[in-house]
Order: structure tokens, then C-alpha cells, then sequence
């Protein structure tokens, strides 16, 4: 990882104590200690479980902290966390999933009318740039429908980004794309849900800001703005810089997701 600042390279290096630098087993005692605003004590735990496994399966390998660090901050940890949980719930699909009425072609789910244009890490932030960069001055979902995600192909419906796309277009699945028509014009019908691994994706990104607290920051970007960006044809750092999320909105995300599970 590289420290942000001077001070934030002090920091990473007397994190630990106040001689020792830091190590793994201190981020490990870090995660117990940290707390996700809106969430129930249970989401937490089970996030923290998650996290804490990750961090020792890391230490057993002797992975530089530095390297840990950057993959928490980066959210390349959340998606390999995330990541697992899906492909284990995918192993006996629940009803959600073997009823959904997901095909290509159908893409109400990719009109981002939010605030916050779909809740993304870094890490899936950067892979979808240089994904939907090369689509520079090309039509671009926007022609379909205004708040239409742009990596979206306007004729075919079709993602553009598919290999690329983040954790958030993973997860969404609805039993009733009538449903979803109506729900992307502002209606708030059932049968359109996430499953239940990006709320643990979610938790662990946010204890991972917790976690890094003073140590390094870590971010979020809005899905549509960063495809924006991107067949706009700002480099990835500009394209980022535009895209990146007050701190509220990963608060906010496990705060609905949360909500939404409970419901
Ligand atoms: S979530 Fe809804 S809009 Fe998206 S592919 Fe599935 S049925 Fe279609
Ligand atoms: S990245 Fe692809 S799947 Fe996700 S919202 Fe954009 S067009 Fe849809």
C-alpha cells in the first residue's frame, strides 16, 4: 500500500505500538474492536468472523501487512469475501435465485436512479474503468433510458462491462421483471431483492474503513458515475477522483441492506 501521507506512513509503520510496526495480528485485534453503524450486532459478528478468518488464512501465508492493508483499503477484500459467500449460496440456489426472471436483454436493474448511482469498492471502481474506457465516444445506455448505467449497450440491452462488473450487479435478482420495470420508474413493488452475500460484502468493506481508521482511507464510488467517466474518456484518476462517495454512503448502503434483510 502506499501511505497517502508522510504521517500516514508513521502511522502504518507505529500502528502496532510504539515502537512495534504493524502486523497482521494487530489488524486481527483491530477488527474486534470495530463497529458498523447500522447494522444489528448479528450482521457485525458475522462480518467480523468473515474478516477475522481472512486476516489469519493471510497471516498463516506470512502475506505482508502492507499488502493486506492495500487489499482492505482497495476493497479487494470485500469482493474476495463477498465473492466466496455468493459461490457457496449459488451451490444450493434458494427459490430467489432458481425462480429468478433475470435474462440478457432485460435491464431495469442497470437504471441507477439513486443518489448515490450504485455503492462500489475501489477495486471495482478501477476494473470497470478500464473495462467501459475502451467504449470512448460510443452510444452508451444513456440513450436507452437518462439514468440508464452507461456501460450498458443501448440496442441489445446487453452489459458491455460483463467480466468487470461490480459485486452490486452480481447480487441483484428478481422474480418479476414487470416488477422491476415499475420499480425503476419509482414504483416499490416486491420480488426484486440482493442476495443475502452483498450485505456481508457490504459489512466487511465497512469494517475495513474501521479497521484502517487512521491508518489509511477507505473509499467508495458510485457505479454510474465511474462508467460515466470512463466513456467520457477521463483517465482513471480524474474518472475516480469524480465517482468517489462521501463516507455516508457505504454507511448508508449497509443501513438499507441491513433494513431490507429484516424486512
Ligand atoms: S433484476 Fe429485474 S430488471 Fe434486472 S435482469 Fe432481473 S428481472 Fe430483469
Ligand atoms: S455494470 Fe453492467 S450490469 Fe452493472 S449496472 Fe452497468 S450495465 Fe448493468
Amino acid at each position: 500500500m502506499k501511505p497517502t501521507s508522510s504521517r500516514a506512513a508513521r502511522r502504518l509503520a507505529q500502528r502496532g505500538g510504539k515502537s512495534a510496526p504493524l502486523s497482521v495480528a494487530n489488524l486481527i485485534g483491530l477488527v474486534a474492536k470495530a463497529k458498523v453503524k447500522g447494522v444489528d450486532k448479528a450482521l457485525e459478528t458475522r462480518g467480523k468472523r468473515i474478516l477475522t478468518s481472512y486476516l489469519e488464512t493471510a497471516q498463516s501465508y506470512a502475506m505482508p501487512v502492507k499488502d493486506v492493508v492495500a487489499e482492505m483499503a482497495s476493497g479487494q477484500t470485500a469482493w474476495r469475501l463477498g465473492s466466496a459467500v455468493r459461490a457457496e449460496i449459488l451451490k444450493t440456489p434458494p427459490d430467489a435465485v432458481r425462480k429468478a426472471a433475470c435474462a440478457q436483454g432485460c435491464a431495469f436493474c442497470c437504471i441507477l436512479s439513486g443518489g448515490e448511482g450504485g455503492v462500489i469498492t475501489g477495486f471495482e471502481a478501477a476494473q470497470l474503468h478500464a473495462a467501459v474506457s475502451p467504449l470512448t465516444g460510443q452510444a452508451d445506455g444513456r440513450d436507452w433510458h437518462p439514468e440508464a448505467c452507461p456501460a450498458l449497450d443501448p440496442a441489445t440491452r446487453s452489459c458491455r462491462a460483463y467480466d468487470a462488473r461490480p459485486m452490486l450487479c452480481r447480487s441483484f435478482l428478481s422474480t418479476n421483471a414487470d416488477a422491476c420495470e415499475r420499480n425503476a420508474a419509482g414504483g416499490a413493488e416486491q420480488g426484486a431483492g440482493l442476495l443475502g452475500s452483498h450485505l456481508d460484502y457490504l459489512v466487511v468493506h465497512a469494517l475495513c474503513r474501521q479497521t484502517l481508521k487512521g491508518i489509511t482511507q477507505v473509499h467508495t464510488y458510485s457505479m454510474a458515475a465511474t462508467a460515466a467517466s470512463a466513456v467520457a474518456g477521463d483517465n482513471i484518476e480524474n474518472g475516480l477522483a469524480r465517482a468517489r462517495h462521501k463516507p455516508s454512503a457505504l454507511e448508508t448502503a449497509c443501513k438499507d441492506g441491513s433494513k431490507a434483510a429484516h424486512s
